[in-house]
This record gives structure tokens, C-alpha cells and sequence, in this order.
């Protein structure tokens, strides 16, 4: 373990605290949500300079609350606490998310946070693929200042996110989609508790004549620095009555979109046909669901 330098371990309760103890160790202070993935960066060498823990669970972010609008999530929300919440088992558009939320064990869902998931800007995990491909916008505060951004704008690569300094995560905000919509979400790893080889979600809009009015698809697992939007696919998809022959060119096209890597998992080329055939089947499942969604 490399928290040798460690000499603080906060739970703030309010803003003001907070602030003072960023003010204080500057980019050795380290945000804590779920910690589920402390061990991980450490393995990586990512924490050698930590001198303090800022644990933000105590500052009121643990929230769901669906609007019409679309549904809000406070960051330190936990797996489980959104998993259990009824508006995820009863809306088709946000079925990617309920997907995802189902796949790392029982234990990380009860501790790791949404915000915790996205921040890690780690391209293998699983709720942030589906929340790209339900054009997730997230929400941040440093000293009393918010902004608002588009979820794709905060991977900046493998582990690196583009959070400024003392920047924290307050909230994901996912936009209700107007028309009869739903989503999926899919994964291969190699065991029960693997991260994901390849990853994909799926989110679709059909209009009254049973086109494709929006069409959002984003890959996850290896298949590039961060996880990646397929808009060569979408774009085939839209304006599109998605038959099968539609379907098939679109899975051939995520092709154009990824840049699939080899490790010791697996080669490039079978990420490239597992992303293919993901990406077929998440949208022939975000089909199926939308057809059972009343318009
Ligand atoms: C055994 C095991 C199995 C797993 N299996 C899966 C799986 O199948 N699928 C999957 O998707 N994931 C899996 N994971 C990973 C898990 O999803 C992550 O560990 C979790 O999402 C991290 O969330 P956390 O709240 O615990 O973050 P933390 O560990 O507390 O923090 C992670 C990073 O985010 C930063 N951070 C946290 N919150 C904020 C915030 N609000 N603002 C700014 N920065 C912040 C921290 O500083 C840190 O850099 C697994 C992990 C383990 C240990």
C-alpha cells in the first residue's frame, strides 16, 4: 500500500470544510465516495503523493429524484440504492442503466458510488457506458461554483479524467427522451467478476412510424482510451425503420468508431467481432423493450 504519506483521513459536513481541506493539501488531497476503487489506483501507482482522504458521503449527494424532465442523480448515490429505486424498473428508456448497475458484485454495488463510476474514467467499468449512451450531463462544484457538461467531456483517457482542480461531482442528470424510447445494455468478461472485454449500451427513439428518430450507441471494455460513442452506427440507424438488414450494417459500422486493443485478455480482432455483436444485440434488445413501451 502507498498511503505511507497519508496524514488525514476527513468526512467533512459541509461545503466550507471541504473546501479549506482542498485549500490545504491542493493535489494531495484525494475525494473518497464508495472507495471500492482505492486499491485498484494503488495498484496502478496512482497514489503516491496522497496526504489526505476526503471522504464527501456526509454532504447530502445521496439522492434520485425523477423529474419530467429526467431523472437527477446525486453522485455519492450508491449501485444499490439506484438499483432499488422504482423508477429504473419502470422506465424502458433507462433499462441500459439497469443493465449495468446488475454486473460488479453484490458487495461493490452496496459501497461504489455513480459519481465514484464515472470519475474513475476507467473505460472497463459498466454503468458509464450506459450512462454515454443516455447522454448523461454531469454536474461539478469548486468553491461554491457549478458546472454542467456532457459525460463524454470527462474521459480523457484511461484513469484520467478533466476534472479541474478541487473540482468534485455533485450529480449526474440524465434528459427524458420525448418519444417512445428504450435502451440496453450488454457485457462480455471472462468470469462472473471480470471487468468487461467488451461492453455496450443502446439507446433508441422511435417516432410514430416506427423509425429510428434518435439512435445513441457507446462501447466500453477495451476498445480504445476511454469509452467510445459509435456514430457511424447511429448514424445508419437514423431516420431508419431498424429491420435486421439495418441493424447488421450498423453493428458492422462500430468498426469505424473503435480502436480495439490486445492484452492478455483478449486480441484486438476478437474485441473487434465482440463489439459487433454486442452492439447487434443491445439494439434488437432496446427494440424489443421499446415496442413493449406505450407511446
Ligand atoms: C472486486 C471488484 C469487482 C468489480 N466489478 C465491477 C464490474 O463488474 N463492473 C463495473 O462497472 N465495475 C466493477 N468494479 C469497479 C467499481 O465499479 C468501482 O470500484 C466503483 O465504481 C468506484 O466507485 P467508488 O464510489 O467506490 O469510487 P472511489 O473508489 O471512492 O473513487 C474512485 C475515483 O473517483 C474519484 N471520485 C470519487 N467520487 C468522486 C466525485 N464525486 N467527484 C470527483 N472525484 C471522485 C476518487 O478520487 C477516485 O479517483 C469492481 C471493483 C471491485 C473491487
Amino acid at each position: 500500500m502507498s498511503l505511507r504519506q497519508l496524514k488525514e483521513f476527513c468526512i467533512p459536513g459541509d461545503w466550507a470544510e471541504v473546501d479549506a481541506q482542498l485549500g490545504r493539501y491542493g493535489a494531495r488531497a484525494f475525494v473518497l465516495a464508495g472507495g471500492s476503487f482505492v486499491h485498484g489506483l494503488d495498484a496502478r501507482g496512482l497514489l503516491h503523493e496522497v496526504e489526505a482522504l476526503i471522504d464527501i458521503r456526509n454532504l447530502g449527494l445521496d439522492y434520485i429524484r425523477a423529474e419530467s424532465g429526467g431523472l437527477r442523480i446525486g453522485a455519492t448515490t450508491t449501485f444499490a440504492h439506484l438499483q432499488a429505486a422504482p423508477t429504473l424498473g419502470e422506465s424502458p428508456w433507462l433499462g441500459a442503466l439497469a443493465d449495468a448497475l446488475a454486473c460488479p458484485p453484490r458487495q461493490i454495488r452496496n459501497v461504489a458510488t455513480v459519481g465514484g463510476s464515472v470519475a474513475a474514467s476507467c473505460p472497463y467499468f459498466d454503468p458509464p457506458t450506459a450512462l454515454m449512451a443516455l447522454d448523461a450531463r454531469v454536474a461539478v462544484v469548486a468553491g461554491g461554483a457549478r458546472r454542467e457538461f456532457p459525460l463524454g467531456e470527462l474521459f480523457a483517457g484511461t484513469f484520467e479524467n478533466s476534472l479541474r482542480r478541487g473540482e468534485i461531482i455533485v450529480e449526474l442528470f440524465l434528459p427524458r427522451p420525448t418519444g417512445r424510447s428504450a435502451s440496453a445494455f450488454l457485457k462480455l468478461e471472462g468470469n462472473a467478476n471480470d471487468l468487461a472485454i467488451v461492453n455496450c449500451a443502446a439507446s433508441l427513439e422511435i417516432d410514430a412510424q416506427g423509425r429510428c428518430s434518435e439512435a445513441r450507441i457507446a462501447l466500453g471494455g477495451g476498445v480504445g482510451d476511454a469509452i467510445a460513442r459509435a456514430t457511424s452506427a447511429e448514424r445508419l440507424l437514423q431516420g431508419r425503420v431498424a429491420d435486421d438488414e439495418v441493424l447488421w450494417s450498423a453493428a458492422e459500422a462500430v468498426g469505424e468508431d473503435i480502436d480495439p486493443h490486445t492484452d492478455h485478455r483478449a486480441s484486438a480482432a476478437y474485441r473487434l467481432a465482440v463489439a459487433k455483436v454486442l452492439t447487434r444485440r443491445a439494439l434488437t434488445c432496446a427494440l424489443a423493450r421499446s415496442a413493449r413501451t406505450p407511446t
